[in-house]
């Protein structure tokens, strides 16, 4: 469709340059990253090449000045051939932006003009997928600010140059305070390689902070005030960029399943499976449940830009929609595409297990029903 996403000429031209990436060398190396569990380097570079790693930087700094919209976009053209790559590419936007708003300009300037990677460091051992109160602490010392934490699952973990990074506050009152953290800095370890069940090129592994120290202007935003970052900035950015990233996936499988049942036949009368009105009728579920996506996400995008008054409601809606809905769809793929889904060739299984990562992506789908459930019934919604 032409224009889906109704970026002005400049946002549209930059999402086709990513959607040539794609359907380049991410969808050449998408198998490969998935099978040695490997990081997306060379789509990354392709990525900077373009440079669509400062998409959301400001042209002030030397970025393309983009947002939430152009970032979506493209985060779903990468989908389509490789959930890591797009994974990967909506973390460093959104941990990118929260540095537009609240970091130093020669930080900026790193990303928009050497697009350095960025990439968000919340979740942690101790609190989990309750990433809004993190338990690794912040110091201050006559040296700085000494952070120790065990963070987990952090996506592009030791690829990234730079972590946004939460902790408790280091003096004032609060729940978190959010830092941007180089990632060469002394004391952080990544102790293991990530192995996972899907998104396997997103290298999303611990990190370990023992006596990390950094300067106290590495802060982003107020001490004690990370809860308003991460929902001002990082629960829109991360929440409707994850629905795009579900809805690239569930194209990419639909695409793929298509391909499946209408080439494949059964010899002894020429028939295809596509043949089977049962089979049309689940691709035709496939097709109507992604196209509901698609316009919860762009009603969404509109009630964010247009600070409508359920705005919130709808980026909390969106995610827990796009994950769930994606999961439906990949389920319905796997059941046409049958024995053949999985096998490794036909594509369809390597989305189906990378499909079960964003249910389980903070904030949880669990989370965003008890959320959107206490709006609903006229309760605060985070307690
Ligand atoms: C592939 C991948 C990449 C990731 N990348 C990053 C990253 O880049 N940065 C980052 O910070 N984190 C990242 N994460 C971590 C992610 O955001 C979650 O924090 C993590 O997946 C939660 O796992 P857990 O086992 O700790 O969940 P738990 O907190 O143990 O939750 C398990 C289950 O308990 C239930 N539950 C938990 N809390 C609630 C609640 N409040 N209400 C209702 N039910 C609830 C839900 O059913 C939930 O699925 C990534 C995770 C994955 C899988």
């Amino acid at each position: 469709m032409a224009n889906e996403w109704r970026l002005a000429p400049e946002g549209e031209a930059l999402v086709e340059t990513a959607g040539e990436i794609a359907a380049g060398v991410v969808r050449r190396s998408a198998a490969d990253v998935d099978r040695e569990a490997r990081f997306p380097a060379e789509n990354i570079d392709a990525l900077r090449t373009a440079g669509l790693l400062s998409l959301v930087s400001a042209r002030g700094v030397g970025g393309q000045g983009q947002g939430l919209r152009a970032a979506a976009a493209v985060g779903e053209r990468l989908a389509r051939e490789c959930a890591s790559t797009a994974m990967v590419t909506i973390m460093h936007y959104a941990a990118a932006a929260v540095i537009e708003q609240h970091g130093l300009e020669a930080l900026r300037r790193d990303i928009a003009e050497r697009g350095h990677l960025a990439t968000l460091a919340f979740s942690e051992a101790g609190s989990r997928s309750h990433f809004w109160i993190p338990t690794g602490t912040a110091t201050r010392t006559p040296d700085g600010i000494r952070l120790d934490a065990a963070k987990q699952l952090i996506t592009a973990a030791g690829h990234a140059g730079v972590y946004v990074w939460s902790s408790r506050p280091s003096a004032a009152e609060g729940l978190s305070t959010i830092w941007a953290v180089p990632s060469g800095s002394a004391g952080l370890s990544t102790p293991r390689p990530f192995d996972g069940m899907g998104l396997r090129g997103n290298a999303s592994a611990a990190i370990i902070a023992r006596d990390v120290t950094i300067p106290e202007s590495a802060r982003l935003g107020e001490d004690g005030k990370g809860f308003d970052v991460m929902l001002g900035v990082v629960l829109p950015y991360f929440s409707l960029q994850s629905c795009a990233v579900s809805l690239g996936m569930m194209e990419g499988v639909l695409a793929r399943t298509l391909s499946h049942v209408t080439a494949s036949r059964f010899s002894y009368d020429g028939s295809r499976i596509a043949d089977l009105p049962q089979v049309r009728g689940h691709v035709a579920r496939m097709r109507l449940k992604t196209d509901m996506v698609r316009g919860l996400l762009l009603d969404a995008l509109d009630a964010v830009e247009g600070g409508r008054a359920d705005a919130m409601l709808r980026v909390l809606e969106a995610k827990a929609a796009g994950s769930e809905t994606s999961l439906e769809v990949h389920d319905l793929a796997m059941r046409v595409c049958g024995g053949a889904a999985y096998r490794r060739d036909v594509g369809v299984e390597r989305f189906f297990r990378d499909s079960r990562a964003s249910t389980v992506m903070a904030p949880v789908t669990d989370a965003l029903y008890e959320f959107i459930g206490r709006a609903l019934c006229g309760m605060p919604v985070f307690g």
